[in-house]
């Protein structure tokens, strides 16, 4: 390397720092941002009421947290009233505008809250998987691939609740349950954790009450919600998305 001296090599490794840190001090472009939740989904339409097929299907996964109160929200592929409903709900709580289409900024807003693997911003894969330390999502009611539907369900509502609650972080102590599992904490074998429609939900570090989860959680298309008052469920907020009912029940928070 007869034209490269130590000095040259110097500055070449200044150049490449300088380079480095640039790389991540600047911060990434919307469009960048846009293609972090184009590993999950990338819509290729706008879409609003009428619409129908599995971009809506994808949409209504998202934004079924805001179909608003003691809803029982389907999921179906369909963009009828209670879509709308639901995206406009959306739009409002996130200061879009609120018009109930699902447009580029609506789409944007919700891949900008999705992650590559599909899950919401604040919620992880980690955190809804196998209890009893098991991990993964075998041994269930159903097949694994549909235990990962569902939970994606409740974890997408679960996002909506926490946004509801001025975005504080809320701990998940149960999502999916093999049948074991479930059995070996003292459930059914066959509830709702097993089939991974259901998520237990607790405050972190006295953020919140469990009433206060309890209360915003009426408005996120759990269908069923079980806290304080309820056996066994005064240290913990059960809510499932199980499709045939509506049953609440927190006694001590008036539920
Ligand atoms: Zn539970």
């Amino acid at each position: 390397m007869p034209h490269t001296t130590p000095r040259r090599l110097g500055s070449l490794a200044a150049a490449l720092l300088l380079g480095l840190a640039l790389a991540f001090l600047v911060p990434p472009s919307p469009q960048a941002t846009a293609a972090t939740g184009d590993g999950c989904y990338t819509w290729t339409r706008n879409l609003t009421a009428g619409a129908t097929g599995t971009d809506v299907t994808q949409l209504q996964i998202r934004v079924a947290g805001w179909a608003g109160y003691r809803t029982n929200f389907a999921i179906d592929g369909s963009y009828g009233p209670a879509t709308t409903t639901a995206v406009r709900n959306f739009q409002s709580a996130y200061g879009l505008t609120v018009d109930g289409h699902a447009g580029p900024q609506t789409l944007a807003k919700i891949t900008e809250l999705q992650k590559d693997d599909c899950s919401p911003a604040h919620f992880s894969w980690s955190e809804v998987d196998g209890g009893c330390g098991a991990g993964g999502y075998a041994g269930g009611s159903v097949s694994a691939t549909q235990v990962k539907e569902n939970l994606l369900r409740a974890m997408w509502r679960a996002e909506a609740l926490r946004h509801r609650m001025g975005d504080i972080p809320l701990r998940v102590t149960s999502g999916f349950r093999s049948q074991s599992c479930d059995r070996s904490v003292g459930g059914s074998g066959t509830g709702q954790h097993t089939y991974g429609r259901a998520i237990d939900l607790t405050p972190t570090n006295g953020n919140t009450t469990f009433c206060a989860i309890a209360g915003q959680a009426r408005y996120t298309s759990f269908t069923t919600l079980l806290g304080p008052g309820y056996p066994d469920h005064d240290d913990h907020v059960h809510l499932d998305i199980r499709p045939d009912r509506i049953f609440w029940s927190a006694p001590s928070c008036g539920i």
